[in-house]
């Protein structure tokens, strides 16, 4: 099962990766995740990259490109893998068909998670993250430690309403043409991102075992 989960910022696509992940036993690859945590732990790329996924804008196509490539050679990916904020540019699906193509290998699908931009807003508004493992938690929750790890809870400086709106520009004029890649290559299966997780994750899954 290789997929990629698309969808706007606040879509779930993170929890509904968590999700899939847990089910079929296969990697959980966030890139906003990976970035993350190069900057918690102050690496070169992560003081490289720090100013600008805090001003809501894209890492360069070539450094996302070396940061999946590493990733996607490690062993636990031989059986699937899900993509979860990668690709988020026409350049970076050309360059990852090309990787997958390296060892004759194709994405089974592309989820995508359609959420209207208010109910986004008003998600990201709310959403707390733990700064430790990066485990989401939604909105209504009034948690400060993390289920997990015990790590801390706190608001990503890219979740302030400031950085949202430039989040969502970006998404419309650099990740948006994706669905259009992607649907010309048959791979596109769409799903309703309101509702509950659970929902959500049904959803997901049916339209996943519709596509084998
Ligand atoms: P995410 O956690 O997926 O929302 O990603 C958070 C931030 O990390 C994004 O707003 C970008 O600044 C950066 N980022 C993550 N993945 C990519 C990517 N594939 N290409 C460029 N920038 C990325």
């Amino acid at each position: 099962m290789r997929i990629v989960i698309l969808g706007p910022p606040g879509s779930g696509k993170g929890t509904a990766a968590q999700q899939l992940s847990k089910k079929h036993g296969i990697p959980h690859i966030s890139t906003g995740e990976i970035l993350r945590k190069a900057i918690s732990e102050q690496t070169e790329l992560g003081k490289k990259i720090a100013p600008v996924i805090n001003s809501g804008k894209l890492i360069p196509d070539d450094l996302m490109v070396d940061v999946i490539r590493s990733r996607l050679s490690a062993d636990d990916c031989q059986e699937g893998f899900l993509l979860d904020g990668f690709p988020r540019t026409v350049t970076q699906a050309e360059a990852l068909d090309g990787l997958l193509a390296e060892i004759n290998l194709e994405l089974d699908a592309v989820v995508n998670l359609i959420v209207p931009d208010d109910e986004v807003i008003r998600r990201l508004s709310k959403r707390q993250t733990c700064i430790q493992c990066g485990t989401i938690y939604a909105a209504d929750y009034t948690k400060d430690v993390c289920d997990k790890c015990g790590g801390r809870l706190g608001i990503r400086q890219d979740d302030k309403p400031e950085v949202v709106g430039e989040r969502l520009k970006v998404y419309e004029k650099q990740t948006s043409p994706l669905v259009k890649y992607y649907r010309e290559k048959d791979l596109i299966i769409e799903v309703n991102g309101i509702g509950s997780p659970e929902e959500v994750f049904r959803q997901v899954e049916q339209v996943i075992k519709g596509k084998d």
